[in-house]
Parts: C-alpha cells; sequence; structure tokens
C-alpha cells in the first residue's frame, strides 16, 4: 500500500489535453508531441475538454484527496502516472495577515498565499515540476534555462529527481543561496556577466550543438499548467468564491496568466459561485517595470526596459515574451499594472515580515507597498478580501536583506539593528 500522502501521485486518473494553441493567433498545435513556442513564435497554451473533465470529478472528489497540487491531476497535462516528477508539494497555506491590514486600513481580509513553504523555497517549484514530468514523457534528456535563480534552482531540483541533465546560466549577481542551492541540487551552473536576456542568448545559441531543450518562461507549454495549481488552490481554499483583489509579483508573468487560465477554465466548468473575477494587479518594481509603463501607455506589448536594476531577482526581467497575455488579463480584470519603488518595497518586505512573523521575498515587497498605496487611494476598498501572493521565502535574499546598524547614528538608537 502506498502511503496514503502519496495516492495523487499512484492512482492513474484520466487527462483530458486535445490540444495545444497559439496564445496569439489561436492556431492549434497538436498535443503529445514536444513544442517550444507556437509557429508564430508566441507561448502555447495547453487546451482540455472541459465537458468530459467536469463529468469526471466532482469538488467533493477534489477536496476529499491528499493536499498537494497532485489533486488537480485531470486539469493538468500529464498523460502517465509514471512521469510524475514530485518532491512533495503540499497546499500553500492562506495566512491572514490582520496586523498588516489595520496598518494599511483595511477591515475586510488580507491574506496572503505563502508560496516560501515549496519544494526549494519559491513558487517556481509548481511550474517546473510540470514542465520537467512532461520533459520526462516526452524524452527529453537535457533541460537548459536562463534564470535570475529561483527558476534555476527548481529546475535543478526536479530534473535531478527525475534523472535528467540540467544546464543553468545566472546573471552573476544572482542572490548567491541561488547559485549554490542549484549546483548542491545537481544542476550545472554559470555565473553569466549579464542580464537573464544575455543568459537566454547563451542557451539558444548551445541549444543546436548541446542538445538541449529550452524551459525558459513561457518557451515551452507546461511552466503555466503547474502555476495554474495557485489558482485552482486559491479557489478551493477560499470555497470557490474568489477573493476581490489579488495582488502578483510581476516578471515573466507565468504565475498572472497561469492563475487567470485557471479562473477562466473554472469560470467555464461553472464552478465558481459568483463568476465576478478578481482584480489582477500585476506589482513590478520601479527599477524594471516594462509591464507598468506599457499598462500606463495602454499599449498591448512592453517595451524592453533598459537599464533593469532591483534587488527582487524574480522581477528583473527587462522583456517578457508573454507581455501581452499578462496585460489583457490585467485590463479584463478590472486592475492595473503598478510600480514600487526599490526603497519602498524593500522597507515593506521589512515591516510585514516584523509585523507578521512571514518569510516574505523582497518581490512581495512590491506588492506590499503597492498595497499600502492603493489603501490610502481607495483603489482598494477597506472591506474588500485581498490575496498577496508571496512567491518565495526569505532565507534566499540575504544580500537584499541585510541591513546593518548605520556606525554614524547615535549608539542609542537600536532600531535599523538587524
Ligand atoms: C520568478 C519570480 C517572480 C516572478 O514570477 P513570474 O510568474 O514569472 O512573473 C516573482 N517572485 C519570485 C520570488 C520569483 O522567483
Amino acid at each position: 500500500m502506498p502511503a496514503p500522502l502519496a495516492r495523487n501521485l499512484t492512482e492513474d486518473r484520466p487527462t483530458f489535453v486535445t490540444h495545444l494553441e497559439c496564445s496569439a493567433t489561436g492556431e492549434r498545435h497538436a498535443a503529445d508531441v514536444l513544442h517550444g513556442l507556437s509557429a508564430a513564435g508566441k507561448p502555447l497554451l495547453v487546451r482540455y475538454d472541459l465537458e468530459a473533465l467536469a463529468g469526471s470529478v466532482t469538488k467533493d472528489q477534489l477536496g476529499a484527496r491528499p493536499p498537494d497540487m497532485w489533486r488537480y491531476r485531470e486539469f493538468l497535462p500529464v498523460r502517465r502516472t509514471e512521469h510524475l516528477v514530485s518532491l512533495g508539494e503540499a497546499m500553500t497555506p492562506l495566512v491572514s495577515l490582520s496586523t498588516l491590514a489595520a496598518t494599511v486600513g483595511i477591515n475586510g481580509e488580507i491574506l496572503v498565499k505563502d508560496e516560501g513553504r515549496l519544494p526549494t523555497g519559491s513558487f517556481k517549484a509548481r511550474g517546473l515540476a510540470l514542465a520537467v514530468s512532461m520533459a520526462k514523457e516526452l524524452g527529453v534528456h537535457r533541460l537548459a534555462m536562463p534564470t535570475n535563480g529561483n527558476a534555476g534552482a527548481a529546475l535543478a531540483a526536479y530534473g535531478s529527481r527525475a534523472g535528467l541533465e540540467t544546464y543553468v546560466f545566472c546573471p552573476e549577481d544572482t542572490p548567491e543561496v541561488n547559485v549554490r542551492e542549484i549546483a548542491l541540487q545537481g544542476g550545472q551552473v554559470w555565473r553569466v556577466n549579464g542580464l537573464i536576456d544575455d543568459c537566454g542568448r547563451i542557451v539558444a545559441d548551445g541549444k543546436g550543438e548541446m542538445g538541449w531543450f529550452d524551459v525558459s518562461t513561457l518557451k515551452e507549454p507546461y511552466r503555466i499548467e503547474g502555476k495554474k495549481t495557485m489558482g485552482l488552490e486559491l479557489a478551493e481554499q477560499l470555497g470557490w468564491p474568489l477573493p476581490d483583489v489579488i495582488l502578483y509579483p510581476t516578471g515573466g508573468g507565468t504565475g498572472l496568466i497561469g492563475m487567470w487560465k485557471a479562473f477562466d477554465e473554472l469560470r467555464e466548468l461553472g464552478w465558481l459561485d459568483d463568476t465576478t473575477m478578481p482584480r489582477m494587479i500585476a506589482c513590478q518594481a520601479a527599477g524594471c517595470a516594462p509591464i507598468v509603463r506599457a499598462f500606463e501607455a495602454g499599449e498591448r506589448f512592453a517595451e524592453p526596459f533598459p537599464d533593469p536594476e532591483t534587488s527582487a531577482s524574480g522581477l528583473r526581467v527587462p522583456s517578457a515574451v508573454g507581455d501581452f497575455m499578462i496585460l489583457d488579463a490585467v485590463r479584463a480584470s478590472g486592475g492595473s499594472a503598478r510600480a514600487a519603488a526599490e526603497t519602498d518595497l524593500l522597507e515593506w518586505t521589512r515591516r510585514a515580515a516584523a509585523l507578521e512573523g512571514i518569510s516574505f521575498a523582497p518581490e512581495t515587497g512590491a506588492c506590499l507597498a503597492v498595497l499600502a498605496e492603493l489603501a490610502t487611494t481607495g483603489d482598494i476598498g477597506a472591506d474588500e478580501q485581498v490575496v498577496v501572493f508571496n512567491t518565495g521565502a526569505a532565507t534566499k535574499y540575504v544580500e537584499a536583506l541585510r541591513s546593518p546598524l548605520p556606525r554614524w547614528d547615535p549608539a542609542t538608537d537600536w532600531g535599523t539593528l538587524a
């Protein structure tokens, strides 16, 4: 008998993928064969027979399964149970932030979905668990990616777990913890004296010679499907209505796009009690805010952001392949895209962590700074229910969150000690 917790990973379950679809042109691509981008060079989306899915599983059946992301197997593309690659992706808790809510003047509810508790300490685990499972299913042996850190750590961990080779390229100022954990968990890792686009170019150039499959953000179809489980989990945890507002730290945008896809599928299935969608707020750092600029300019595509700089390394994505999908979702939801100044995002990371005891990543600090501002301006109403995604654990950001006691301050001012 397998342990009860492994049931989602050991029992066969039906799958419902019909085809893949180009996110820009809608052109169909065959399922069950290896794909990168679509023929038009845009991300591919996995499509399901939702009617058949609805007939095969109920909310109650889902609710009775062990609490990990694989309870949503019917919503996911992996056909064969033996191809599932897992490190124990427990459902992440929704924790109420009542002290923070009082601080920013929200009487409703602020909840954090704490994704820092996933394997490798960030929500990148969800996407890479799926991408690596599908790589295994489709017969790939060597995976490569450019990364600002967390995606690479998850790739190395899941790749090693699956017995696949992984090659990871990071900008040289990627947090040290990430580089070390990639190496520790069996990945081959290089520091590159450039930005993530430069790392991406190295992967593209090496593909032919090295036989790499490129698992860059949105350049393969399955990381979105893994991130989709954040939206499924959130809906289930809230009892199938969705919150009024979601603040999401946006880099490449897979999380926001994936969650939006989850809500769309749930709406189509008729599983949502109220089909009003949450307002999606894409939060970025002022030092790298291409989506915010495009949103403010009324554009559907974002210009590359020059000289990107922020300690919230997951947000240092100067150009996102899925820009139009992020902007479409944000606009369709009635939300917005907002940037937080670097000092504000770091200040809010520290402040909220100290108030609530949650290990907030600086990426989330951008959301918290935006939340404080929107609560002040009334764009978020005092009675609304707000969910903030904490996409990673603070323990991965020792450099960014270091704050020594300034020697020039009076010796009695211990307030900044850290
Ligand atoms: C990658 C990353 C992000 C950005 O995620 P996207 O879904 O690609 O926008 C945010 N926060 C952390 C901690 C990350 O690692």
